[in-house]
């Protein structure tokens, strides 16, 4: 076993640490601020290479794996890009570069690939419903075969970015969940285009991740080619595992790297900061739950990175990515609450940016997956404990 990082793995965290000094505090904090779309850092992302590092090279990619891509999210958002930052690398890291690229049809790939490679096109991903948000399986965005592709009509919620997304890489039903012949079957993902008249979107205005915002999303006719289905008909549980997988090292390295960003700022203001004639740091009531945190980040890194390394060797890692979701989410929710105890009335002030940063760190209890599933998955797969739903 070697825990070593190659000398490629630490000249891109290195490279990411220089590019990511161009975006101030002060850049992040108005995009978020403002509700407003970080255009100059994604414009600059996609020319230092950043949005292409899991695109194949044919595509105009790096061809590297979710090591790389997990250490890149993890970096810009502990450089202060934070969630806004990480999320806008996880669209073409993963819902291209992973599933476009192993699932979908060689058309597909051509045609998306080059465009996300390049920032050329944004993309979104949908399964969310107003009615299945864990329960995936009772989604009722129903897909039709009509004029040699399929004609979708439904409605998603809470998709991210779908308002400026080119596609979006979207959860429906091709069989009725009571015609299906198992759990799994019948659900099937497709790219839908959004450049056409069945795809209407409106924002929902949410407490995280303002940067970036959310979307309700009615299909109405949506047209997609037969190219544009990933996988197989009906068989779309495979593929979706492969994207939930990378998700969850995705959200846990971008985590990572907003606890790691709000306890650094704790520390150096616990060092600055004197009270009773000394720094605020000296006192162990502030200096354990900071140590605390850090400790729990460095193990939750760990499971993060291995997740990644059996993600990229083409092993299940749904117990270990979950794990980590569950163990990074945790710990950078604790480095936060902890910065803002530490700062004192000044954590609620919101040039310090730490608020910003607890308030986006909150939603991975939530999303992409609610810390009570990763529990039933640790519960039932493996310690094998009846299934309670
Ligand atoms: C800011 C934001 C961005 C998002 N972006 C996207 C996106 O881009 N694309 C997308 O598809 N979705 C997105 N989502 C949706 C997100 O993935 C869902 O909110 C999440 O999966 C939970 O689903 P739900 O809200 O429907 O909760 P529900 O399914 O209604 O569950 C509510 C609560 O009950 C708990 N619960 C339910 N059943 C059980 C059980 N059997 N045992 C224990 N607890 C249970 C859940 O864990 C949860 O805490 C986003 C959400 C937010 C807030």
């Amino acid at each position: 076993m070697n825990f070593d990082e190659n000398e490629d793995v630490i000249l891109l965290r290195r490279s990411i640490s220089e590019f990511m000094k161009r975006f101030t505090e002060e850049y992040w904090r108005r995009c978020d601020e403002n509700r407003e779309f970080p255009q100059e850092y994604w414009e600059a992302a996609a020319q230092s290479g950043l949005l292409a590092i899991t695109i194949p090279e044919e595509y105009g990619g790096a061809g590297l794996g979710m090591y790389e891509a997990a250490t890149a999210m993890m970096e810009v958002a502990r450089c202060g890009g934070g969630l806004a930052a990480g999320d806008l690398l996880m669209r073409t890291l993963v819902f291209g570069g992973v599933m476009i690229n192993r699932h979908g049809t060689k058309e597909a790939k051509e045609k998306y690939l080059p465009k996300l490679a390049s920032g050329r096109a944004i993309c979104s991903f949908a399964h969310t419903e107003p009615n299945a948000g864990v329960n995936t399986f009772d989604i009722q965005t129903r897909a039709e075969k009509r004029n040699g592709g399929y004609v979708v009509n439904g409605q998603k919620i809470w998709i991210t970015l779908a308002h400026k997304a080119d596609f979006i890489v979207t959860v429906v039903r091709t069989t009725p969940k009571e015609k299906a012949k198992s759990k799994t079957h019948g659900i099937s993902v497709m790219i839908i285009d959004t450049k056409q008249e069945g795809v209407k979107t409106f924002k929902i205005h949410g407490m995280a991740m303002r940067a970036l915002t959310s979307n309700t999303v009615y299909f109405e006719d949506a047209f997609v080619p037969e190219e544009n289905v990933i996988g197989e008909i009906d068989r779309g549980w495979t593929c979706l595992t492969t994207l939930f997988n990378a998700e969850r090292i995705s959200t846990s390295s971008i985590s990572l790297g907003c606890g790691e960003y709000v306890l650094n700022k704790a520390v150096d203001y616990a060092k600055n900061r004197i009270i009773f004639g000394r720094p605020i740091g000296s006192n162990q009531a502030i200096q354990f739950p900071l140590a605390e945190a850090k400790a729990e980040l460095e193990v939750a890194k760990l499971m993060t990175l291995k997740a990644a390394w059996l993600f990229d060797q083409g092993r299940d890692c749904a117990i270990e990515a979950n794990i980590a979701a569950l163990q990074a989410g945790r710990a950078a929710m604790k480095a936060a609450d902890r910065a803002i105890q530490t700062y004192g009335g000044m954590g609620f002030a919101l040039d310090n940016d730490i608020e910003r940063f607890y308030r986006d760190i909150r939603l991975f209890k939530t999303a992409p997956v609610p810390e009570e599933m990763v529990l039933n998955l640790i519960a039932t797969k493996l310690l094998q404990l009846p299934r309670s739903f």
